[in-house]
């Protein structure tokens, strides 16, 4: 018999840890989701209008993607059998990246399983504990244990100060073999964009390799096809990252840039190449949604069509939406149990909007964030208008 009791001690950081997240307010009673993604969706069983996922242009239940799988499924079965240098490549992988990269105007591209393979295959590839990388105090968790795995000096400059990243260029870069700058193109907390043009400037002058993570970026910026476009930085930047999970609706992940550098990511990217290649119907659907991007700015044109129109009724109701740029907006509330309160109300009245907090956020900057989508018709946006008004209301928020 085990002794249960020295056991059940031996468990005890467990409890302790997630004791402080639960009075931290993070509870982790994720929401269930209980039909496919859209503008209603029913949740914790109930039908509400949904401000939550990242499905920018209603592609993750499009007809055309689901057919293109029901086809993909028939013709390739459901898995691809093997890592894709050995054995997993299949032609359309191979597809996908031509038309991934003629969509991005890159040379090259290569289709990973998800946006955080992409960013850890990307970071590792490029560095080692000889080098070092600048990056952004609020870039996404992927980019952070990249460089984390690369065993490179990890510089954070504040957020998007560009005084401050030449202030710590001058003062790392001699001690180091090379180095790179790191950045999301959109940060998904607050809806800001990088200064990619002054990034891409400051790499040049200092000879530094430079990386973005467009996966807030892709279907949304520069027409859908990015925030190189967005910029009209077309071939200014090594490494593009981005994500088919967001805007293009499937799961996947995407580094794109110039043939060599593509070339060798993928001979290096160990979180790629030692871990099963994606699914035909995954990547099926992915091209499907490549093809719908590249016909037609259709979808990309209403989702910003609603984003100015949401914005400008927040606004004028009186709440701080902050400095975003972008379909996401938060909605700043403080307290954290206020943000939880204000999401919980909102529910009531029908509308799924998160409240966010620390560690997520820093802390005394909690939130509800939304994000706006192509799915959202006027009167939604006008249902929501409504909740927003009267929740914010009775909190006293405006
Ligand atoms: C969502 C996200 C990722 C991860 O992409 P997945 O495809 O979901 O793994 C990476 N970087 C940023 C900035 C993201 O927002």
């Amino acid at each position: 018999m085990l002794n249960s009791k020295l056991v059940d001690n031996k468990l005890d950081f467990m409890r302790e840890l997630l004791e402080a997240y639960r009075q931290a307010g993070l509870d982790f009673n994720v929401p269930v989701i209980g039909s496919p993604a859209g503008a209603w969706m029913v949740v914790n069983s109930k039908r509400v209008l949904n401000f939550c996922s990242n499905d920018y242009l209603g592609l993750a239940n499009h007809p055309a993607l689901k057919e293109a799988v029901k086809q993909a499924v028939d013709r390739w079965g459901v898995g691809a059998a093997a890592v894709r240098f050995f054995a997993g490549t299949q032609e359309l992988h191979l597809e996908l990246e031509r038309r991934l990269a003629d969509f991005k105007g890159t040379e090259a591209a290569m289709y990973t399983q998800t946006g955080f393979i992409a960013n850890l295959c990307g970071v590792t590839a490029l560095l080692d504990s000889q080098d070092v990388v600048f990056s952004d105090s609020l870039n996404h968790a992927s980019i952070v244990d990249g460089a984390r795995l690369s065993r490179a000096k990890i510089i954070v400059y504040e957020h998007c100060d560009m005084a401050d990243l030449r202030a710590k260029i001058k003062e790392h870069l001699p001690n180091y073999r090379r180095g790179l700058v790191i950045t999301d193109g959109v940060f998904s907390m607050d809806g800001d964009i990088a200064p990619l043009d002054e990034i891409a400037a400051l790499a040049e002058e200092h000879d530094l390799l430079t990386l973005v993570d467009d996966a807030h970026g892709e279907g949304v910026l520069g027409q859908g096809r990015g925030i190189l476009h967005h910029f009209g930085l077309e071939g200014k930047i090594d490494v593009e990252v981005g994500t088919l999970s967001k805007a293009f609706g499937v799961i996947g992940g995407v580094v794109a840039g110039k043939q060599l550098v593509v070339d060798y990511v993928r001979a290096q990217g160990r979180a790629q190449n030692y871990s099963t290649a994606t699914t035909p119907a995954d990547t099926a659907a992915c091209l499907a949604a490549v093809s719908l991007l590249s016909d037609s700015t259709e979808l990309v044109d209403r989702l910003w069509a609603n984003t100015g129109y949401f914005k400008t009724g927040m606004k004028k109701l009186g709440f701080d939406i902050g400095v975003t740029q972008t379909p996401i907006v938060p909605i700043h509330l403080g307290e954290v149990s206020l943000a939880k309160q204000f999401s919980a109300r909102l529910f009531d009245e029908g509308v799924f909007a998160v409240g966010l907090g620390y560690p997520i956020v820093p802390r005394g900057a909690a939130r509800v964030r939304i994000i706006n989508t192509a799915t959202h018709s006027r009167g939604d946006l006008d249902f929501a208008l409504l909740a927003f008004e009267k929740v914010g209301r009775e909190l006293r928020v405006i």
